[in-house]
């Protein structure tokens, strides 16, 4: 098969398009003919080195692709051309937090595409257990946007106890994880203000539901957009750093704070004493569980919703996905076979 193959750490150019063997099925294991793979910000920390794994490697944690082939001890649930999606988290399913549903909480969670071999491919292999049959609602495509960055968004939404007619300050809102959150938020009934690096976003961003749009670092209102509220109800974040001062500064007493990625910096110079005065909730979130994912096809079946895609690339591009993810983008970048 073909594989987009990270050949060492690197820049871009490390990601090389050639052929690999097709993985062997294990008994309780699928392969899959993947039908397209979403690039996320982790594959960059893993092909930057930031993230040590052994080389050769193939990223990926967003799969969406049908059936091939099942494991010798498969439990019947899926058959050969059926459709389906990946949950990315590789849980123990022994520990309290897997038995309780909170995969994402486990000791040991590993992610497709870092601790095994992903999505950069013509085909995969995976644990029967982490399959979703795929709706006929939902495409391959907008499939292959979900289980990293809208598991993500729902899990820091529900982390954040974010509620019907609340004010959410949305920092990174272009991102993947971004507009997950924006789109994701306004299913909650939340009233989401956006706050971008980026001023030619922001018709788009208001388009998609934003009400209000905000250039940082002085989060000036851009064009359409009312000034920002006194105060907010919680925040939400994947920049880090950037977003840290200006977010908690807007917080209301006893606001929430939830983030799950350091884009702009990790390293912060933090005064405890308001977080404690004002009663600041500060919540890091990393992915989301299989319970996310189930939510997340189940409502595509009730419509009203599509995730947000950017744009496509064919697999023997994926340097130019790569490239155009650190770049301004808005919404999903996927990898076409
Ligand atoms: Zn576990």
């Amino acid at each position: 098969m073909h594989a987009a193959v990270l050949e060492g750490p690197g820049g871009p150019e490390a990601l090389s398009y050639r052929e690999v063997p097709t993985p062997p099925v294990g008994p309780r294991e699928v392969l899959l003919r993947v039908r397209a793979a979403g690039v996320n910000r982790l594959d960059v920390w893993i092909r930057n080195g930031t993230y040590p794994v052994p080389f050769p490697h193939v990223l990926g944690a967003d799969v969406a692709g049908e059936v091939e082939q099942v494991g010798t001890e498969a439990s019947g649930r899926f058959a050969p051309g059926d459709r389906v999606l990946v949950y990315p988290g590789l849980s123990c399913g022994a520990c309290a937090a897997c038995r309780q549903g909170q995969e994402s909480f486990c000791e040991s969670l590993g992610l497709l595409g870092r601790e095994r071999w992903g999505g950069y491919a013509e085909r995969i292999v995976v644990p029967e257990p982490l399959l979703f049959p795929l709706p006929e609602t939902m495409t391959f495509q907008g499939a292959a946007a979900l289980p990293v960055a809208y598991t993500t968004a729902e899990h820091m939404l529900s982390r954040a106890g974010v509620r019907s007619g609340e004010r959410v300050l949305l920092f990174g809102a272009t991102g993947g994880v971004g507009t997950a959150l924006l789109l994701r938020a306004q299913r909650r009934r939340a009233r989401v203000f956006a706050v971008t690096g980026s001023p030619t976003a922001a018709g788009e961003l208001l388009a998609m539901g934003a009400e209000g749009v905000y250039l940082r670092p002085e989060l000036t209102p851009l064009a359409g957009s009312s000034p920002l509220p006194g105060t907010v109800d919680a925040v939400l974040d994947s920049l880090g750093k950037e977003a840290l001062a200006p977010g908690l500064a807007r917080l209301r007493k006893g606001g929430r704070y939830a983030y799950c990625g350091v884009t702009s910096g990790n390293v912060v110079t933090l005064d405890l004493r308001p977080i404690y005065a004002r009663q600041i909730s500060i919540l890091g979130c990393f992915l989301g569980n299989r319970e996310d994912l189930r939510v997340l096809l189940e409502d595509s079946l009730n419509g009203g919703w599509e995730p947000r895609v950017h744009r496509t690339f064919p697999l023997s591009e994926a340097a130019a996905a790569h490239r155009a993810l650190e770049g301004a983008h808005l919404g999903k970048l996927l990898l076409l076979p």
